[in-house]
């Protein structure tokens, strides 16, 4: 079991990485190592180094909703609400949707609407002259139903991932950017935990340099199945489309306060950058793997970022904008990229030892929605470690499930592998 005196190797500096560091570092913990990959925060390869994410608590689960309430308390705190934009969120289907689009979206409107905490908050939405009532500057066709919910927002992703990282380095955590771990070191014998050749002891980098803890924390998102190759198929790396349209002074101006808006058909987009007057959205869809990465054996996320998107992908953009501000539906779309996280057959976190091994944690399996915690999944991870033990069943490792499938409840459309999708010809 962990306390303050035992050293801890976090490896990956990004959401989960910088989130365990800083909640090991507040609570007294003397000796903390991360390291990261990228040469910056945020890394470049990380999910969280975007403009902006959604913070919302609606779930098909309550115990989702839960943490999310909670997420969103601390985003108010002076570390983090610098970041945190309560713009408000449009959740709604287009004229078009599947019906399990329908379902999904009626489960996460009634996970919040019998809540304390969103009485007075939500709005339903059924008519296009509903819609403009909440953001008048929206002026495409939208017959679109579901709701509004005022108690929501977004984050301003890689503003917040700095502003834990200086948390970081000013409680004394000592970040290694540009070192990545090329292999995990296992060794014999060490403390109270008994004996082992299996005792996760250190990693080693790329550059051949060995860093050594009593407690070793992979936090390395859709990039897990490289260091771990064990985890097989239970956490699977998909990417999604994220592109941005570059607005005028005046045009960022006028789309001041807009909600997040989010069809869950299409896809979603936020209110601009202030700084760089971005517009960014994401097309909705299943996600892409790429098996190409472990000879078919796993899908994990690739070595290096790439900037083109799928076709399809940015005709959904343009549809998105077609419906709501059609003004801007043919501009070049820039700063795309394809942006990986980590999934799970069921969307549950995994926040356990890995079996077999000791020593040795895994927080990975963000399904795509855990931007969010940032400020919590910290706390998480310091119970595991201090108890020696994940309690919660959900957020147990998951041997022998398969993430790779495409059938998650939420999500609209089939999953694909990226050798079998066109690249964008016109963005
Ligand atoms: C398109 C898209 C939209 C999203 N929208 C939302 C949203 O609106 N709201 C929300 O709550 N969530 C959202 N998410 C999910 C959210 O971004 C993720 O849940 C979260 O960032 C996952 O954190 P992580 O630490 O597991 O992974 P990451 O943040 O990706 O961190 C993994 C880190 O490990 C590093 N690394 C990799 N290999 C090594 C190595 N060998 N050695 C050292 N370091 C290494 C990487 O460089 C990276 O920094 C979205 C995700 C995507 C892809």
């Amino acid at each position: 079991m962990a306390d303050e005196n035992t050293s801890i190797l976090v490896v990956g500096g990004g959401t989960f990485g910088l989130s365990t560091a800083y909640h090991l570092a507040k609570a007294g913990y003397k000796s903390i190592t991360v390291l990261e990959k990228s040469p910056t925060i945020p890394p470049e390869m990380s999910a969280g180094n975007d403009l902006n994410k959604i913070v919302r608590a609606e779930y098909e689960d309550a115990f989702y909703t839960g943490l999310a309430l909670e997420a969103i308390e601390e985003w108010k705190t002076p570390l983090f609400a610098p970041y945190f934009h309560q713009t408000g969120y449009l959740l709604a289907n287009s004229s078009k949707a599947p019906e399990k689009s329908k379902i999904s979206l009626a489960k996460a409107l009634s996970s919040i609407s019998s809540h304390p905490a969103f009485r007075g908050h939500i709005r339903a939405v059924n008519s296009r002259d509903d819609i403009r009532s909440i953001a008048p500057v929206f002026t495409g066709p939208m017959r679109w139903t579901g709701y509004f919910n005022r108690y929501a927002g977004y984050a301003h992703a890689s503003g917040a991932l700095k502003a834990v990282y200086s948390a970081c380095c000013a409680l004394g955590v000592d970040v290694r950017l540009g070192e990545g771990a090329q292999s995990l070191l296992f060794g014999g014998e060490n403390d109270n935990d008994g004996p082992g050749g299996n005792r996760c002891v250190g990693v080693r980098t790329a550059s051949g340099r060995e860093y050594r803890a009593d407690r070793v924390v992979l936090a390395l998102g859709a990039s897990l199945p490289r260091l771990l190759p064990q985890v097989g198929r239970q956490v699977a790396a998909k990417a999604w489309s994220v592109g941005h349209v570059q607005l005028t002074p005046s045009e960022a101006s006028r789309l001041r306060g807009i909600p997040v808006t989010y069809a869950r058909d299409l896809g979603f987009f936020f209110e601009p950058d202030s700084e760089t007057g971005l517009l960014k959205l994401c097309p909705s869809g299943a996600g892409y793997t790429n098996f190409a990465g472990a000879g078919g054996a796993a899908s994990i996320a690739p070595e290096e970022s790439e900037d083109w998107i799928p076709e399809a992908d940015v005709a959904r953009i343009r549809a998105l904008l077609r419906e709501t501000l059609p003004e801007l539906a043919d501009r070049p779309l820039v700063r795309t990229k394809l942006c990986w996280c980590a999934d799970t057959a069921d969307s549950e976190y995994v926040v356990d030892f890995v079996p077999e091994t000791k020593g040795l944690v895994v927080v990975a399996g963000d399904s795509g929605h855990a931007f969010k915690m940032l400020p919590i999944v910290g706390r998480w991870v310091r119970d595991v470690l201090e108890k020696g033990r994940q309690d919660l069943p959900r957020w147990r490792w998951k041997e022998g499930s398969d993430a790779t499938g495409g059938d998650v409840s939420w999500r609209v459309g089939k999953v694909l592998d990226l050798k079998d999708v066109r690249v964008s010809a016109k963005l």
